[in-house]
C-alpha cells in the first residue's frame, strides 16, 4: 500500500468515526435548524473559498528506469522488466524489454495472466504461436512491426538473420513477470521422464540429454534470412493473424509537431485486449492535456527527451522527465500531457489495457462547451475563448 493511499484509507475511517458520533449526538432528539438536507446548511457566500488548495506532498511515483533494471539473462539474451512489483503504481500493464542474439531464441512458453502485446525495436525475428483450435502460425517481423499473443496461447520468439533482436512487450496485468512465465524447458525438467516417453513414444533415455532447468533465452545456431528456416508458415489472414505491419501503415493522427500510429482492436482484431502504438514528437511540441476513460496507459521511451505532467486529482500534481530507456505509467483517468523538451524526435511506444482506444482531449471539451458555461466555470468573460481552437488539439507544435 503506498502511503498515500494509507492516508486516503485513514482519512475514511476518521470522516466515518465522525459521522457515526454525530448521529449518535443526534439520536433522539427533534430536527434542529442546522439539520437539513445536502446543500441547504451552508451558505456560499463569504465563507466558501474561491479555490480549493494545491497539495504540494505525496508526489506520484509514476516513472521507473527500466532498462537500468537487473535483467534476467541466460545464454542467448536478457530481459528487463517493469511490474507492479517493482513499480507499484503500475497495477493494470507491466512491460519487459526483451533481447535476444543472433542464433538466440526465446523458449516455447506460456502466460497464465496475462496477454503480449510487442513492438519491435530492432533486428528481425521469427514468432511461432498455437492457439486453442490446434493451429500454429510462423511469422516474420521487423523493425516497426508488433504482434500480439491472447493470454495462455503458446509462443516463442527466434532470432532471424545475424543481427541481435529487440523488442519491447507490454501485458495486461502490472503483476506479470518473465520469472514467472510457464516455459517448456521449465516443465520437461521437472516431470518424469517416464511420462514424457509415454506421451511421444520414444525412450525414455531420449530425454536425458534435454536440460535440467529453463533455458529461457537459448543460444544456437544463426538463422540466415534467406534460408528454408526463415520461410513463414501458416500465415493467417485477419482476424486471426498474431502479425500488424504498424509502421508501415498511415499514421491514425498526423499533426505539424508529430503523431500516432496506433493498432486498436479495429486494426488488429486478435488484440482484443489491448492496444498500443508509436507516437513522435518533434522538439518542443506537446501532445495536450487529456485521458483515457477505459484503460491505463504505459509508455517506453526509445528516443529522445520528454517532461511528463500527471493530473491525480484533489490538488495533486506530478511532474517526471523522461528519456531513452524509462517508463512511464497513467492509470486509468489521470489527466496527462507529454512534452518533447529535447532537440531531437521523441519517440514512445505506447500501450493501452483495453483492445478499444478511447481518449477525452481538453482542446476539444472546451471547444464543444457553450461559453457561458465556460466563463462561469472560469470566472472571466466568455470573449475570453473566442480565439480558443474550434477543434480537437491533439499534438501542439512548439
Ligand atoms: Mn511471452
Ligand atoms: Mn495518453
Amino acid at each position: 500500500m503506498t502511503t498515500a493511499n494509507r492516508r486516503q484509507i485513514l482519512g475514511g475511517l476518521a470522516l466515518g468515526a465522525a459521522g457515526l458520533l454525530a448521529s449518535k449526538a443526534s439520536d433522539g432528539a427533534a430536527p434542529t435548524g442546522t439539520a437539513h438536507a445536502f446543500g441547504h446548511d451552508v451558505s456560499p457566500g463569504a465563507d466558501g473559498q474561491v479555490v480549493v488548495p494545491h497539495k504540494t506532498e505525496e508526489p506520484i511515483a509514476f516513472k521507473y528506469g527500466i532498462d537500468a533494471s537487473e535483467p534476467k539473462i541466460t545464454s542467448g539474451g536478457w530481459a528487463r522488466e517493469a511490474t507492479a512489483h517493482h513499480f507499484p503504481i503500475s497495477t493494470g500493464i507491466a512491460g519487459v524489454h526483451m533481447y535476444l542474439n543472433p542464433g538466440a531464441s526465446r523458449e516455447l512458453h506460456w502466460h497464465a495472466i496475462a496477454a503480449e502485446w510487442a513492438y519491435v525495436l530492432d533486428g528481425r525475428c521469427q514468432t511461432t504461436v498455437i492457439d486453442p483450435n490446434g493451429t500454429t502460425e510462423v511469422l516474420n517481423f521487423g523493425p516497426g512491426d508488433v504482434w500480439f499473443f491472447p493470454r495462455g496461447h503458446g509462443h516463442s520468439i527466434q532470432t532471424i538473420g545475424t543481427e541481435p533482436c529487440h523488442f519491447i512487450l507490454s501485458f495486461d496485468n502490472g503483476n506479470f513477470s518473465e520469472h514467472g512465465t510457464f516455459s517448456i524447458t521449465d516443465w520437461t525438467s521437472l516431470i518424469d521422464p517416464k511420462l514424457l516417453s509415454q506421451v511421444f513414444g520414444v525412450p525414455a533415455a531420449t530425454f536425458a540429454n534435454f536440460p535440467k532447468g529453463e533455458t529461457y533465452i537459448m543460444q544456437g545456431k544463426v538463422i540466415p534470412l534467406d534460408s528454408p528456416a526463415a520461410q513463414e508458415i501458416n500465415n493467417k489472414v485477419s482476424p486471426n493473424t498474431h502479425r500488424y505491419k504498424l509502421m508501415q501503415q498511415k499514421p491514425t493522427q498526423d499533426f505539424p509537431g508529430g503523431s500516432v500510429h496506433l493498432a486498436t482492436i479495429n486494426d488488429f482484431p486478435i488484440s482484443s485486449t489491448m492496444a498500443g502504438g508509436i507516437m513522435k514528437l518533434k522538439a518542443g511540441a506537446l501532445r495536450e492535456l487529456h485521458w483515457h476513460p477505459n484503460a491505463n496507459e504505459w509508455q517506453y521511451y526509445a528516443k529522445g527527451h520528454a517532461r511528463v505532467t500527471l493530473f491525480g486529482s484533489g490538488g495533486r500534481m506530478s511532474t517526471a522527465d523522461f528519456g531513452p530507456g524509462d517508463v512511464a505509467y497513467i492509470p486509468q483517468g489521470y489527466g496527462h500531457s507529454v512534452q518533447n523538451i529535447g532537440t531531437d524526435e521523441c519517440e514512445i511506444v505506447l500501450t493501452f489495457d483495453n483492445g478499444h482506444y478511447q481518449e477525452i482531449s481538453i482542446s476539444e471539451w472546451i471547444a464543444t462547451s457553450p461559453p457561458h458555461l465556460l466563463a462561469n466555470n472560469f470566472g472571466v468573460d466568455e470573449a475570453v475563448f473566442a480565439n480558443f481552437p474550434k477543434t480537437k488539439v491533439y499534438i501542439a507544435k512548439a
